[in-house]
């Protein structure tokens, strides 16, 4: 599933469309299959003839701004992801095209390719209305924000709730720190040295300090990579990101570790993989 930094890397491309008026906005054939995507043609065709005026990203969603009051809430899913292609249409090569954005000006069109179908499209008629929706409501600090809130995380940490849980579940927590999943929460804990069935309770300031910096360490290298491409995710060109490349745990069960020599295992928390080093990680 594409996390923050993914999100981040498809929203600074496609940014691109920032003050450009669409002329089409459109449900591919492909996409009428589903019933998610029915009759949704008519709700789309407001858009048509206005113009992006910013896209934001909040977590691992991207809310599009226009030059009237109604909003776009796009998250990416499981597979989703944003290709920008040469032309008025979609290449043969991509094959789950979902939606196309044509726009006034210009010989780039935007295609929404989900091959999963998890990927979402909220319409708001005002942007608090977004705001106010809870999964975006109760998102904690950006985890790319420079420097990283490091009080706030500490602070979160520290409440009652979070004590007797373990770091490599918590971390997933996007009310805690917005844009972490499951890669990055592995490398992070990798790079701080951090034992992921820590409790929370246990931890050192220290530690804690320790483990922000290589939150956000890790989160902005990884968005330097253009994101991590373990399965599905692409890049705006269509091409894989680079970040796998520089794991040092993640899905790297049974290798030896690139600092001890110790092989890296896998444990399950809350149903989600955690990859780290038992004698490198304390
Ligand atoms: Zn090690």
């Amino acid at each position: 599933m594409p996390e923050g930094p993914e999100v981040e890397c498809t929203r600074l491309s496609l940014r691109r469309f920032e003050g450009k008026k669409i002329v089409k906005i459109e449900l591919t054939k492909l996409s009428q299959k589903y019933k998610k995507y029915e009759g949704k043609q008519k709700i789309f065709d407001v858009f048509i003839g206005k113009t992006i005026t910013k896209i934001e990203r909040k977590g691992k969603f991207l809310i599009w701004n226009f030059d009237f009051s109604k909003v776009i809430l796009n998250h990416l899913g499981m597979s989703g992801h944003w290709i920008i292609s040469e032309g008025a249409d979609v290449p043969t090569q991509i094959i789950h095209p979902k939606i196309k954005i044509l726009f006034k000006n210009e010989n780039k069109i935007a295609i929404f390719e989900d091959a999963r179908n998890f990927g979402q499209f909220r319409i708001y008629d005002t942007y608090q209305d977004v705001i106010n929706y809870l999964p975006i409501r109760n998102l904690g600090s950006n985890g790319l924000k420079v420097p990283f809130p490091q009080e706030a995380f500490a602070e979160k940490l520290k409440l009652k709730k979070n004590a007797n849980k373990e770091i490599g579940r918590i971390l997933l927590d996007q009310t805690l720190i917005a844009g972490i999943g499951n890669i990055y929460k592995s490398e992070a804990l990798a790079l701080a040295k951090i034992n992921p069935l820590r409790l929370v309770k246990k931890l050192k300031p220290e530690e804690i300090e320790r483990l922000g910096f290589s939150i956000s360490i890790i989160l902005h290298k990884a968005v330097d990579s253009m994101g991590s491409s373990i399965q599905s995710f692409r890049t705006f060109t269509g091409e894989e990101g680079s970040a796998q490349k520089w794991h040092k745990v993640y899905a790297k069960a049974g290798i030896d570790c690139e600092s001890c020599g110790n092989e890296i295992i896998r444990i399950v928390q809350d149903k989600r993989s955690t990859f780290y080093c038992e004698k490198c990680q304390v």
